[in-house]
């Protein structure tokens, strides 16, 4: 059977759109910026925000929220087009962060009237930066274990405990989170789902510092916070069912997919271009450059089935944990590629090992390998649970 992967006509036109909004209003300091080695994003705050605020005005920056939300309401193929566009063009893609992605979706399927206005306009303007209070120091992959315990007073939740890994906390206005609320229920029926002030009393950030000498996340400590109970999403005790509400957003990774092909598009034209080009003579560089190549296309086409079946109306499950464990373990892959060539010529923290250990991160962040691996076997190979 032969397989179209073209654009239909609305496709090619929508594309053409979203190309032409990228060659128009990208900050030029954000230009080709998504290319592994061109330097961190975090440099360029003022651009992004200013990028963030051309596509917000433009009403793409909550694709998939329902238009009476404030949302764009489109399409998961439209979706899939522009964030393969911008990755295309390595402009950052995603730029609602938390709220848009995570918060906003879930306060549209189980927000009070009262949720939805005090906090959905505020994320689509970008006033409000949410983070994520998930993972405990005991509770990461198996997060139904979470043990931060909140206890009902009156019209409030008093919270204590501790979240790490926390992204941005030190940068947040609030938090959305699990607590548990039933110590005695099994574990997945006694969790409570809480929207937390990140300026209440009693809230403490700790930024940690990664391998790559960035502080991105975080510890946050609760001693006795006191959170309204108007603040709670859906019923207590069942927080774990509004956790992990399925978002319709986009699941297929094709950003990554095509971030790690142009990470190495880059590799490529030093290599030809650049003084490691001798050392590219050597065969088994080639040979590497050769696999990475056919891995990327590898990763284009398992975001395609994705989304294919996204368009269908199926709920990819392994196939997602397919693409995202295979894109995340490549992006290790060409970091180590990028090491090998510019190793020899920088100093112990250039940008090919900032990059190297920035890759670390990836096969843990959303899942970790071993846990997609084991929901490949189970789910996709029907091997026995272990
Ligand atoms: C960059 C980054 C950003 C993050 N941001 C946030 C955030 O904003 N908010 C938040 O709440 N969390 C965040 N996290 C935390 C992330 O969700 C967890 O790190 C992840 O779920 C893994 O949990 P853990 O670190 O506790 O490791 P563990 O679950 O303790 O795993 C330890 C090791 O055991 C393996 N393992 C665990 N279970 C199994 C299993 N069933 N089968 C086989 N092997 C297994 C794992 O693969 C891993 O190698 C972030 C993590 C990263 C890296």
């Amino acid at each position: 059977m032969a397989i179209n992967l073209g654009d239909s006509a609305h496709e090619a036109a929508w594309r053409k759109e979203v190309r032409s909004f990228i060659d128009r209003e990208t900050p030029d300091a954000l230009r080709g910026s998504g290319e592994m080695g061109e330097g961190s994003l975090f440099g360029r705050l003022g651009a992004i925000k200013e990028w963030r605020d051309r596509v917000a005005a433009r009403g793409w920056i909550a694709p998939s929220w329902p238009a009476k939300y404030g949302g764009a309401d489109m399409s998961i193929v439209d979706q899939f087009v522009m964030n393969e566009e911008f990755a295309e063009a390595g402009v950052p893609g995603n730029l609602g962060g938390f709220g848009v992605m995570m918060i906003g979706p879930t306060l549209i399927e189980h927000g009070t009237e009262e949720q939805k206005s005090e906090h959905l306009s505020r994320i689509l303007k970008g006033e409000v930066i949410w983070c994520q209070g998930y993972s405990e120091p005991g509770a990461g992959s198996d997060l139904a274990a979470l043990q931060t315990r909140a206890v009902r007073d009156g019209d409030e939740y008093v919270i204590n405990g501790q979240k790490i890994w926390t992204t941005g906390a030190q940068f947040s206005d609030w938090m959305y989170m699990l607590v548990r609320t039933d110590p005695d229920a099994p574990k997945h029926r006694g969790i409570t789902y809480l929207l937390v002030d990140m300026k209440s009393p009693g809230v403490t950030v700790r930024p940690l510092t990664t391998l790559a000498g960035t502080q991105t996340f975080n510890e946050v400590f609760f001693e006795d916070v006191r959170v309204p109970v108007r603040n709670r999403v859906g019923e207590e005790n069942r927080g774990w069912y509004v956790g992990t509400t399925t978002l319709d957003f986009e699941r297929s990774s094709i950003g990554n997919a095509i971030g790690v092909r142009k990470a190495l598009e880059g590799l490529m034209r030093q290599a030809r271009d650049g003084k490691e080009a001798s050392f590219v003579r050597n065969p088994r560089v080639k040979t590497e450059f050769v696999d990475r190549w056919i891995e990327c296309e590898v990763a284009k086409m398992l975001s395609y089935r994705v989304v294919s079946m996204q368009v269908r109306g199926l709920i990819p499950n392994y196939e997602a944990s397919m693409c995202k464990m295979f894109s995340s373990e490549l992006q290790q892959r060409i970091a180590g590629l990028s090491m090998h060539l510019y190793g020899m010529h920088g100093g112990v923290r250039n940008r090919a090992s900032m990059g190297y250990m920035q890759a670390v991160s990836s096969t843990i962040a959303g899942g970790t390998t071993e846990v997609q691996k084991g929901i490949i076997a189970t789910r996709g190979l029907g091997l026995p649970r272990g």
